[in-house]
């Protein structure tokens, strides 16, 4: 099979790294790609927003499957376009990955259908929002509805917080995004990230991940897209993945399918695990980025299988199988992520790093300049590990980081404590 994978970061390596490996695989591009990306796929310099670009690349190159790795493109709805064009693609389609483009959408979906997540109102407009706000008191959270690449959450310790950010949203401090809110109750709990692979009836879980959204060491600092994870979720044991998958997945497929919008692809389920059992705080509508990287090491199946079955309404007789070991994966960031920072500095060392037994290292913004790694972007490396702990996971990935010479970089140095607290009891 020729495969076509749209995306340029951590989670497009991983899904690149172990798509490579599949004897399905004849040719592998990737669009746009990176230095990392480079070593797995054919990159090619193509404007995922240009759908009909993209469907000529398809025809002109024999594409046999498309796979949508970010979520703008799956809200944009290419996974309708390219089917339009005859072209299998795996992910959702635009109606369907409304799960994760509008939290409105998602939270009548669960309260239509008994789907557990926090009690919940929709605004349009800020007076109504910030009585709402008034009559609640705080904690509460605020949520922009549509997407804003993590930064439409606020979580409000006050009235006066929580009053400021409808006031940033509906003054357009999100733009589009924020022109309509969703303002819940506060959850207490710990978190978890809970994956499923769907064919728009059937939903197979994958496995369970939990990350680190602050920036800085013990999970202080602003939020980011992700400093790290690890796989499994030390929180989420075989009842409760069984709980999550009757009472929130499987409702959401079956609520789905009747709106005639069926939902394939992977659906993360951003869970709260509360003294109440899982409720569902958001869907995202692809693989999580930097979890796939965990996900992939711990991957024993063949990866291309099963993203067909997905794509074929064949996941009813499907299996997959993963090692049990544990994974680690550790972000490398700019200095000065998620604010402003600079590009083009150079990596060194990746190849001495690449060596600590049970690693992989992926790339999440770098560019090449001949032989020279360059930094490309905020976050910019996955360092990954494998083990037979999560302690000896976290031992491997931090070794490699110590061989990788990168002045201009920063990570956190304690992604996974909460698993290896676990662990020593
Ligand atoms: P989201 O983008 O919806 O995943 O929200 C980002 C983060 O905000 C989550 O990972 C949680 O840490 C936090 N969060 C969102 N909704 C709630 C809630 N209802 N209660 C407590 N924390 C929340």
């Amino acid at each position: 099979m020729n495969i076509l994978l749209l995306g340029s970061g951590g989670r497009e390596h991983a899904l690149a790294w172990k798509m490579a490996a599949s004897p399905l695989t004849d040719r592998l591009f990737c669009a746009p790609g990176n230095a990392g990306i480079a070593r797995e796929a054919e990159c090619v310099a193509l404007d995922v927003a240009d759908h009909a670009a993209v469907i000529a690349f398809c025809r002109a190159n024999g594409i046999d499957l498309v796979v949508v790795g970010p979520e703008a493109p799956l809200c944009a709805g290419i996974v309708d376009d390219l089917e339009a064009a005859g072209i299998k693609a795996f992910g959702p389609g635009k109606t369907a990955a409304q799960l994760e483009g509008s939290k409105g959408f998602t939270k009548d979906l669960c309260r239509a259908n008994h789907i557990p997540t926090a009690a919940y109102e929709r605004f349009r407009a800020a007076e109504p929002a910030n009585a709402y706000i008034a009559a609640h008191g705080a904690p509460i959270v605020v949520k922009a509805d549509g997407l804003a690449s993590g930064k439409g959450v606020v979580v409000a310790q006050s009235v006066a917080q929580a009053q400021a950010a409808i006031d940033m949203m509906f003054g357009g401090g999100l733009g589009e995004a924020g022109g309509a809110v969703v303002i819940e109750e506060f959850l207490d709990g710990e978190e978890a990230s809970f994956f499923a692979l769907c064919d728009g009836t059937t939903a197979i879980p994958l496995t369970t991940a939990q990350d680190h959204k602050r920036a800085f060491d013990g999970d202080q600092g602003p939020n980011t897209g992700g400093m790290g994870a690890y796989s499994p979720a030390p929180n989420i044991d075989a009842a409760l993945s069984a709980r999550v998958m009757a009472e929130i997945i499987e409702p959401t497929l079956r609520a789905m399918r009747a709106m005639g919008a069926p939902y394939k692809g992977v659906l993360y389920a951003g869970l709260m695990i509360t003294r109440d059992g899982p409720k569902l705080i958001e869907y995202n509508a692809r693989f999580g980025d930097p979890e796939t990287q965990v996900l992939m090491l711990r991957l024993m199946s063949d990866l291309v299988p099963a993203l067909l079955a997905s794509r074929h309404g064949q996941l009813k007789s499907f299996d997959l199988r993963w090692y049990p070991d544990p994974a680690l994966t550790v972000v490398m960031a700019a200095k000065g992520y998620p604010g402003h920072y600079a590009r083009g500095s150079v990596i060194e060392g990746l190849e001495d790093a690449a060596k600590v037994e049970g690693v992989q290292i992926f790339h999440a913004g770098t560019m090449a300049d001949g032989t020279k790694i360059l930094a490309n972007g905020g976050r910019v490396l996955n360092v990954s590990a494998i083990g037979k702990t999560v302690k000896q996971a976290q031992a491997r990935a931090y070794e490699a980081i110590s061989r990788i010479r990168w002045p201009e970089g920063f990570y956190r140095h304690d992604i996974g404590w909460r698993a290896i607290e676990r662990e020593s009891h």
